[in-house]
């Protein structure tokens, strides 16, 4: 079976090409055709009219779309998400869990399994486990209730219904560093967040092979002159690999043009954090058994601190094309390129 989509302007990393080509055989991307280029015949040709085609997006940190979450453990509920998120140009995601309980979290792995069985929608391409192994002074909008101590079994077992690739998790705690250490060993990868870690923590972590900093500058220690944080931990390592909330609240605009300032494009990755109100009207909803309002784009907890976001994958690329100014073939790099390295990776070899 073979699809062309012709007249296509195609935007891929460090790639622009006007009126290009695309072909693709049984679902891979056999050949790319410049403008003027003879293109061979195919079953279904669909012509882009110089709109954009680029390649789809993978969100590795999003907890629920359309009304519902990830962790309502309903198939129901990830035949949603996935659907919807399909229609954002998501073609794959990681599962992202909430700080809940075990059983729940069981439960939810396992609607995961089954949906991949035969997928109508984007594609899960893993877990995310978002706690429960935080700080409980840097909770955010994850429940105090399920907080617990890292806990490299709980892992294993749950890894066993459907495969872990991501945990974050805060590394000043106890046992944070051997449950690092554990992680590596299994090809997961170990990501610091909701931490009230030091610069130093960050070095130890660092030496270990930590690498990844989960929605960057969002729950962790800020960058102050006399211990510079995970924040300054972010900007100063050039191997740390960033995720980062672009709805504009999360991060201030300036923030993100310091951001992609600072970092190498090949170390952003672009997430939503959305919760279950992305896509939904204003009102109130259920976030890991909390209330959450939403107005506008801010999605809050009752004392006033951010829960989660309502972004739709596309406008996150829009906001930080508008803010940095940079081309898209290079901005293109964290919507998908940098996530589907770190995947593949981790799929070939522990890192
Ligand atoms: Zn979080």
């Amino acid at each position: 079976m073979k699809s062309l989509i012709k007249n296509a302007y195609i935007v891929s990393p460090d790639i622009e090409i006007r009126n290009g080509a695309v072909l693709i055989e049984n679902g891979t991307i056999a050949a790319v055709f410049m403008e003027g280029e003879t293109v061979p015949a195919a079953d279904h040709v669909f012509d882009a009219a110089g709109k954009m085609v680029v390649p789809g997006f993978i969100d590795i940190h999003v907890h629920g779309r359309s009304g519902c979450d990830f962790c309502d453990g309903t198939p129901e509920a990830v035949v949603t998400i996935a659907d919807d998120k399909l229609k954002d140009g998501v073609t794959s995601f990681l599962g992202t869990t909430l700080t809940v309980g075990e059983p729940q979290l069981n439960v939810a792995l396992q609607c995961a399994a089954d949906y991949m069985k035969s997928p109508t929608g984007a594609k899960i391409a893993g877990i995310h486990l978002e706690g429960p192994f935080i700080n409980p002074k840097c909770l955010g909008a994850q429940n105090p209730a399920f907080v617990k101590l890292p806990d490299i079994e709980m892992v294993k077992r749950l890894n066993a219904v459907y495969p872990i690739k991501k945990v974050s998790y805060a590394i000043e705690v106890e046992g944070a560093l051997p449950f690092t250490r554990e992680l590596l060993a299994m090809g997961i990868t170990p990501s610091c967040v909701h931490t009230a870690a030091s610069y130093a923590d960050y070095e130890k972590a660092s030496q270990l092979g930590l690498r990844n900093l989960s929605h960057f500058c969002n729950q962790m220690t800020p960058l102050h002159h006399r211990d510079i944080g995970m924040v300054g931990a972010g900007f100063l390592h050039d191997e740390a690999f960033i995720e980062l909330i672009c709805d504009k609240l999360h991060i201030c605009p300036e923030m993100i043009k310091l951001v992609f300032k600072v970092k190498h494009a090949d170390r952003i990755q672009l997430i939503t954090d959305a919760m279950r109100a992305a896509g939904m009207p204003d009102g109130t909803y259920d976030l890991g058994g909390m209330n959450v309002t939403v107005e506008g784009n801010a999605a809050r907890l009752e004392n006033g601190a951010l829960a989660g976001s309502t972004l739709l994958y596309y406008d996150g690329l829009k906001n930080i094309l508008e803010i940095t100014g940079r081309p898209l073939s290079e901005l293109i790099k964290s919507t998908s390129w940098n996530q589907a390295q770190a995947l593949a990776h981790l799929s070939h070899s522990k890192i």
